[in-house]
């Protein structure tokens, strides 16, 4: 329940840590502006919203979250415009999930209209670290955890809800090599898959330390049961076009509802492309491997917006894929996704949000 007070203080830095945004030099996340969002839920309500100073945070020990991960976060972008006005992309979308998150993560979820409010805020205070390069982008990271100060077991009562933002630089990757793992699990049926969940990310990183070992630089992660079908790519949807139709599997609990996932149907699906959203065996991309009728295969996320994959290992032998440089849809996409998130294209599915 939100009241009266329900509206954000704003404790803004006497100095600004910005004396020159070195562009060139910008990685990914390693950078944070001078403000931060904080709000606190305490005795069944949130409260406590302000924008203040970016600072360490100070806890007990025994804070639940630690011991037990209640932990759930999010990822979005805004962009510069050609125009010079900073755009938000499909904010909306994150702001639910992450209230799906929390969900199943028996954690109260943050009041939607607040969170749109508390990002536009920070953004607008923070304009002046907006890096302005293609490719480069202000990641902005919501993120929740439980602060009761107790060790037993149980759903925390208390808890902390946070946004910072990371300008972050132009994002290019070499295609990477990935491995069909088909020992460890990311998510099972009934899980936590679907949620963007501190501990899935915990668990998933042995698999890719022991894959990075063998010369893979990612999982393709399969079902948690029989390891027969694929699910996701590392911490991205997956995507393939296999004879000129666009395949994704199609969304369960055990995979996450990612928002460019979505944004790439809906544009694809617009093109004229067929697009299938269905099971897909790891027997059948081997066929169209050996086929060579699989033409593009590539993770889609957020961060990196498009990665595509040069090769993909299964069970000792590595297949090859197709040039980047002759992957029509994909390649088209990430031209598009980044004319769009510019505001250099029309908006016509109405994903851009703009900061006044
Ligand atoms: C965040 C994430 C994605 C991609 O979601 P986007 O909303 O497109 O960034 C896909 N899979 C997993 C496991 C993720 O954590």
């Amino acid at each position: 329940m939100i009241t009266e007070q329900a509206r954000i203080k704003i404790e803004k830095v006497s100095t600004s840590k910005l004396h020159n945004l070195a562009e060139e030099d910008l990685q990914f996340g390693k950078v944070f502006t001078d403000h931060m969002f904080v709000a606190d839920y305490i005795d069944g309500e949130w409260t406590n919203f302000k924008i203040t100073p970016y600072q360490n945070l100070s806890m007990s020990p025994a804070t639940s979250f630690i011991h037990y991960g209640q932990s759930i976060f999010e990822g979005l972008k805004a962009h510069t415009g050609q125009d010079g006005k900073v755009y938000l992309f499909r904010p909306q979308a994150n702001i639910k999930r992450m209230a799906m998150s929390a969900t199943r993560m028996c954690m109260p979820p943050f009041p939607e209209d607040l969170f749109l409010e508390a990002l536009k805020e920070l953004l607008s205070l923070d304009k002046a670290w907006m890096p302005k390069k293609d490719g480069s982008s202000m990641y902005i990271r919501p993120f929740m955890f439980g602060t009761d100060e107790y060790l037993g077991v149980k759903a925390s009562d208390n808890y902390r809800f946070m946004i910072i933002l990371s300008p972050s630089g132009s994002y290019y990757k070499n295609p990477v090599k990935v491995k069909i793992e088909t020992n460890f699990t990311r998510a099972v049926a009934g899980g936590t898959g679907y949620a963007k969940f501190a501990g899935n990310y915990a668990g998933s990183m042995y698999p890719a330390k022991l894959a990075a070992e063998e010369g893979y630089q990612q999982l393709i992660w399969t079902d948690g049961k029989y390891h027969r079908n694929i699910e996701e790519s590392g911490t991205m949807n997956l995507m393939l076009v296999i004879d000129g139709v666009l395949v994704t599997p199609k969304l369960n609990d055990t995979i996450l509802k990612g928002v460019t996932r979505d944004s790439i149907l809906t544009i694809v699906r617009d093109w004229g492309v067929t697009v299938e959203e269905r099971t897909i065996s790891v027997e059948e991309i081997v066929k169209a491997l050996e086929a060579k009728t699989l033409e593009e295969a590539f993770g889609v996320g957020t961060a990196a917006t498009i990665a595509q994959i040069s090769t993909i290992g299964y069970e000792g032998k590595d297949y090859e894929l197709p040039n980047v440089a002759d992957r029509k849809i994909s390649g088209k996409l990430s031209k598009y996704l980044e004319d769009y998130k510019r505001a250099r294209v029309q908006d016509k599915y109405h994903f851009l949000e703009v900061i006044e």
